[in-house]
């Protein structure tokens, strides 16, 4: 086992380097062996695979995954965390000094030696960051085929929830618009040091090709006004969008009916079809 998943190894680090736990970092570093391989088992790596880790903290994840699959690049942002890394880890993993949200992660894989190998992005989350690095993920036009993620468990909830719960909303239906999601396995706040405050759940998402016609802006600019305020019926929430697109209440009243939409329900009763569907026949009324 790394030794980086050995609490007693971990604390007799930290002290000897001196090291400060940033918890504006969102650090809250694993230390359980067999939660370290549930994660890296959901996410099938083998040789040909290579890895985006975000937050690579110890290496706890990294150490494993260099192991199994054909190349991790990890960012991390915390420079004390990188002389840590490159003195344990070195020639395993490429590991890149940065803000992984705003790093071009295309650049940072060519750089380390990428051709277009399979790509996996596996990551114990900091928590602060956890919706804009998914999106970042989704919305990328590299060919990342599956995201095992460590997050906070509700935001997994929110991740994995169906219409007509209390959970569903903008981040469900933008991670069903590019992936199949699946709960992974629960973790709890002992397993890290230090312990988070909250619970946290590790999530994984596979891409798959959706058979969407509506165009993307305007599909979530229809779901952005939808859950904006959720307790509305949808006929209220979808008004303001009508002055944007050009059209009046009448044209609004036609699309709900081609769509086969009830105006009078709120928008977490519907799904990414009928989203998509109600979107349609509002770009046909432009
Ligand atoms: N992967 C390690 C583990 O499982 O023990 C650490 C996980 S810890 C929850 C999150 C890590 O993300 C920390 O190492 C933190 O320094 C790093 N981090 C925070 N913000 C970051 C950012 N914007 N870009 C890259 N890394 C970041």
């Amino acid at each position: 086992m790394s030794d980086m998943l050995k609490p007693a190894f971990v604390h007799r680090l930290i002290k000897e380097k001196g090291f400060n736990i940033k918890k504006s970092l969102g650090q809250n570093f694993l230390i359980d062996g067999n939660i370290a391989r549930r994660i890296v088992a959901g996410a099938e790596l083998s040789r040909d695979d290579w890895v985006l880790e975000i937050g690579p903290g110890l290496g706890a994840l990294t150490d494993l995954m260099s192991k199994e699959a054909g190349r991790v690049v990890a960012m991390e942002i915390d420079r004390d965390l990188i002389k840590i890394l490159t003195e344990y880890h070195a020639g395993e993993a490429v590991i890149v000094q940065g803000d992984a949200l705003a790093l071009d992660w295309r650049e940072v894989l060519e750089e380390a030696g990428w051709q277009g190998q399979r790509l996996k992005l596996v990551a114990n989350l900091p928590y602060y960051l956890t919706s804009p690095l998914i999106m970042k993920a989704l919305e990328s036009d590299l060919p990342i085929e599956v995201v095992v993620v460590m997050v906070q468990r509700e935001v997994a909830r929110r991740i994995l929830a169906q219409p007509g719960t209390a959970d569903y909303g903008v981040l469900s239906l933008a991670v069903q618009y590019y992936t199949e999601g699946e709960l992974l396995l629960n973790v709890p706040p002992t397993v890290f040091i230090p312990p988070p405050a909250v619970d946290s759940a590790v999530v994984k998402l596979k891409r798959i090709p959706r058979q969407i016609s509506a165009p993307r802006e305007q599909l979530f600019a229809v779901i952005r006004a939808a859950f904006q305020q959720r307790r509305k019926t949808l006929r209220k929430v979808l008004r303001p969008l009508l002055d944007e697109w050009g059209l009046d209440r009448e044209d609004l009243e036609r699309a709900f009916s081609a769509a086969g939409i009830d105006p009078q329900i709120r928008g977490e009763r519907l799904s990414l079809d009928h989203f998509a569907a109600l979107t349609e026949e509002l770009i046909r009324e432009v």
